[in-house]
This record gives C-alpha cells, sequence and structure tokens, in this order.
C-alpha cells in the first residue's frame, strides 16, 4: 500500500455542473476534513468510534454537505459535496474522499490547491487507476480497459470496453495459468520422484493436453484480435490510385467536406491528408494519398513510399481508377502488388461522368475474379456512386466487426504475450515429441505461464506500466 497520499481534478476540465477533486492515500480523509465544513444540521454519526466528541467522522460511502473552505484564509472556496471510500472497498484499494463542488475551473483549481497545501501529493497521469492495479483491485487487462472505455471512439467499443472492466479476459487467462500449474505440478512430480512417478507420465498426453487445453483456446482468442482493433481504433481505409485519377475529390465526397486540395496538377497531394467519419457507429479513417506512380522527383517518391508504408496498416484499400484512362502496365502492376497485400480492395472507378466513347477503361478479368475485391462505379465530380461506395463499406464494416461472443477485447500487447506464449508451448510439445527430459520441456511451461502472467500484469515489468497509464489522463 503506498504511503502517500495524491489528488487531482478528476472530472474533464471546463465549466459545467459538477466537478471533482479526488483524494487517493492513507490521509486523504484528514487533509479533505482539514479543508472541508459540514453543515451543522447535517447529519452525521461516528462509526468509527475514534472521534472526540464535536469532531466529524463521515460514515464510508455516505454523502456530506457543506462547504469547502481555504485552510489559510478559512474562507469559503464553494458548497460542497463530500463523500469518503474506505479502504480497501474503494476504486484504488485505498482511503478515496471525492469533493463535489461546481465545476467552474478555478473554483476546482482553489479546492486542488487547498488539499495539496494540506500535505496531498499531485496525481499523475492515471495513478488512481495504478494503485487500483497495484493494490490488486483490478488487473492489467481491466486497467487498460478503463483506458479504453473512457476514449472508445465508437457505441461499440465503449460496450466491449465495459466488458473488459468486468475482468472477463482475466478470468479467461487465470483459467489457462491453472492449467499449466496443473501441468507443472504433475511435471514436476516426475522430475523429482523419477522412479514413483516418472514412469507413468506419458509424454504423448501431456503433448495432447497442451494442445488441446492451451494452444487451440490461445488461437482462438487471437483470432479476431485484428477485428477488434477495429473497433477501437477504427476501420482504417486507404486511397490509392495514380495521380489526377480523383482521389481527393473522392475523399471529400466520403468525408461529405472539402479536406484534400483537387487541382488537375498530377501529384498535389505529396503528403497524406486523415480524417474520419462514423459509420453504423464505427469511426471510420480514411486517407488519402500521394499518386503512386513512376517518378523522379524525390520529394514525390518520399511521399509514394510513405504510402506504401500505410496501406501495410489499412483495413480497406479503395483502388482508384480513372475510367477515361485505359489499365496500363502501371495499373496492372499497382493492382498485383495491392492484392498481394491480401486485404479487401475496393476498385472505385472514378469519372463515370464523361462521356460513353470517352470511358476506354475495362475491368480485366483477374480483377474481378479475385473475391477480395469489389467494384464501384462513381463520379466523385457530381456525387454519383458514392452513397453505394459508403453502403459497401458499412457492410465491410459489419462483417469485419463480428465481435467474439464472448465479447472479450484483445490488444497488441496482449497478443503479442499469446504470441510469446504460444512459441514457448509450441516448443513444448515438439520437446515431448522428442523425448527430451522433463525438465526442459518444464522450462517452456515455466515461459509460457511468464508470458500469460503478462497479460494479467502479475510479471509485467515497470516500463511496461509505465507506458500503459501514461496515457490515462490526470484524474483517473
Ligand atoms: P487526385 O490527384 O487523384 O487526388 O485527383 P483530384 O481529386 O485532385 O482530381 C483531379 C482532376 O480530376 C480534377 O480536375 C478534378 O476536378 C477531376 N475529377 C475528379 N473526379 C472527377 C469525376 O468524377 N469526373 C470528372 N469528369 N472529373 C473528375
Amino acid at each position: 500500500m503506498n504511503a502517500s497520499t495524491i489528488a487531482a481534478i478528476a472530472t474533464p476540465p471546463g465549466h459545467g455542473g459538477i466537478g471533482i477533486v479526488r483524494l487517493s492515500g492513507p490521509q486523504s480523509l484528514d487533509i479533505a476534513l482539514s479543508v472541508f465544513r459540514i453543515k451543522r444540521n447535517a447529519p452525521f454519526s461516528d462509526v468509527d468510534g475514534k472521534g472526540s466528541p464535536g469532531s466529524f467522522v463521515p460514515q464510508s460511502r455516505y454523502l456530506y454537505y457543506g462547504v469547502v473552505v481555504d485552510p489559510d484564509s478559512l474562507h469559503i472556496i464553494d458548497e460542497a459535496l463530500f463523500t469518503v471510500m474506505r479502504a480497501p472497498h474503494s476504486y484504488t484499494g485505498e482511503d478515496v474522499v471525492e469533493i463535489q463542488s461546481h465545476a467552474g475551473p478555478v473554483a476546482l483549481a482553489r479546492i486542488l490547491g487547498a488539499v495539496l497545501r494540506k500535505g496531498a501529493q499531485p496525481a499523475g497521469p492515471g495513478e488512481f487507476t495504478r494503485r487500483a492495479f497495484l493494490n490488486g483491485r483490478i488487473d492489467l487487462t481491466q486497467a487498460e480497459a478503463v483506458a479504453d472505455l473512457i476514449s472508445a471512439r465508437s457505441e461499440k467499443a465503449a460496450e466491449i470496453a465495459a466488458v473488459q472492466v468486468s475482468g472477463k479476459l482475466k478470468r479467461v487467462i487465470q483459467a489457462l495459468q491453472a492449467t499449466l500449474h496443473d501441468m507443472l505440478t504433475y511435471i514436476e512430480a516426475a522430475i523429482d520422484f523419477p522412479d514413483e512417478v516418472g514412469q507413468e507420465i506419458d509424454p504423448d498426453t501431456i503433448a495432447f493436453r497442451i494442445d488441446r487445453e492451451l494452444v487451440q483456446k490461445l488461437k482462438s482468442l487471437m483470432l479476431s484480435a485484428d477485428q477488434l482493433r477495429c473497433l477501437r481504433d477504427g476501420i482504417k481505409m486507404i486511397i490509392i490510385g495514380a495521380p489526377n485519377v480523383g482521389k481527393s475529390s473522392l475523399m471529400n465526397r466520403l468525408l461529405e467536406k472539402e479536406r484534400a486540395i483537387v487541382t488537375d496538377i498530377p501529384g498535389t497531394t505529396r503528403d497524406f491528408i486523415e480524417d474520419a467519419f462514423l459509420m453504423n457507429g464505427m469511426p471510420v479513417v480514411v486517407t488519402d494519398t500521394a499518386g503512386i506512380h513512376e517518378t523522379v522527383d524525390p520529394v514525390e517518391q518520399i511521399g509514394i513510399d510513405k504510402a506504401w508504408a500505410h496501406i501495410s496498416g489499412a483495413d480497406i484499400l479503395l483502388l482508384t481508377m480513372d475510367v477515361g484512362r485505359a489499365a496500363d502496365a502501371a495499373a496492372m502492376g499497382l493492382f498485383e502488388k495491392l492484392s498481394d497485400t491480401r486485404k479487401q480492395i475496393i476498385v472505385v472507378l472514378n469519372k463515370t461522368d464523361l462521356p460513353v466513347d470517352r470511358q476506354v477503361f475495362h475491368l480485366p478479368g483477374s480483377w474481378s475474379e479475385n473475391p477480395k475485391v469489389e467494384v464501384v462505379r462513381v463520379s466523385a465530380l457530381h456525387n454519383q456512386g458514392v452513397a453505394e461506395l459508403k453502403s459497401l463499406i458499412a457492410e465491410m464494416v459489419i462483417r469485419s466487426s463480428v465481435v467474439r461472443e464472448d465479447g472479450i477485447l484483445i490488444n497488441l500487447r496482449h497478443k503479442s504475450c499469446m504470441e510469446t506464449a504460444l512459441g514457448a508451448l509450441e516448443n513444448a510439445r515438439h520437446g515431448l515429441a522428442q523425448n527430451m527430459p522433463f525438465e526442459l520441456i518444464a522450462i517452456d511451461l515455466y515461459a509460457a505461464r511468464d508470458a500469460l502472467s503478462e497479460i494479467t500484469g502479475e510479471s509485467a515489468k515497470e516500463d511496461i506500466l509505465d507506458s500503459i497509464f501514461s496515457t490515462f489522463c490526470i484524474g483517473k
């Protein structure tokens, strides 16, 4: 348990109905009471039996009405409600006090200043949640879910984060750890008492259990990690195509605003323009890239290289073609390279407003046969076909958002720990197949167990904790 007491404004900055200053730590009640005056006729009790006659000892989880005063001048800062949540039944597991006042930035800063003067330390980002984690109130997956919930950009993401806050992933990981523990106990008995237990252990049975009870379960957990990432971060869509095919015009149509610069000078979008719109409650992040083509201009080449780097992180590729231009070798080459990424491609045939005799583009057979390719005809100039394009995107968004039925959210950190655990389990299975000594098998199983403990935070290193909690806001 931490010896210091921290304090912060827990509500967002700005003017509002209610603002909260929160304290956590062993001194939080004493400090808060030194700046709070309860209204005389309000009920109070001395349930703890520690208060001297006339002193105010608030009961845990009751709300008291009074005023906050400046500890030096004793001038009233604001009217306030006061509540204490006694350890260990609080968010952090420590004594927590919340003072609710009017949410003026000056009033809140004065209340915070008052408790800091009385000995509280200013809380760092996420420090309340970090204390909750360190005091065993929540595990690391739940702490991460709190951050996800706060920063959720779509309703679905918020829904899933809320499930995770309740500890769903934690329980799944704990079950896997229990299985590993069980196997390790068994194997260690065989190592310690080879004569009694060693003979009875069948390496094939252990290998089978590793596969069925651990490897398969981990793999199925990781299966939809990419889809779930979309829910949190949004679908990433990227507009690609040769210069002047109408990429910027398309971007503006998708966003329904003038965001990208439209010109008839090829190569004007040298860097990226990124923006997002909501589709079925899901954020779709669109990036307009530099036109991809052969160039000798070094600046333009940098833009093209960057576009390729972006493509690898995208979920949907919008390959834009100008129907007024026949598919040349460059277009064919670009398509080949894009289909090698195995990502979902939408071929957007633009400028369909051109007179029919000028529409010289014919869809190559290899494009239409590719199951990962959809084709839409639009005129970005006249805003035609854009609604159809959007509904196609919406369909893909829905398709990619099949949330695991158990609603478990797996982030990249969890995924990488799971990959480490899987690697160690595969090594153990390989070792068993080769009849390696149980000592070596145990080492692999311990490595898998450590990797899983990193997910829940039992064995997470300080720098990992720092990087997770630094993304929180102050006061959370
Ligand atoms: P980018 O270089 O691919 O981003 O292309 P722009 O969006 O800057 O457009 C290039 C040129 O094509 C501009 O002159 C646009 O007005 C024109 N353009 C874009 N979309 C259409 C369209 O649907 N039909 C016609 N006729 N012209 C278009």
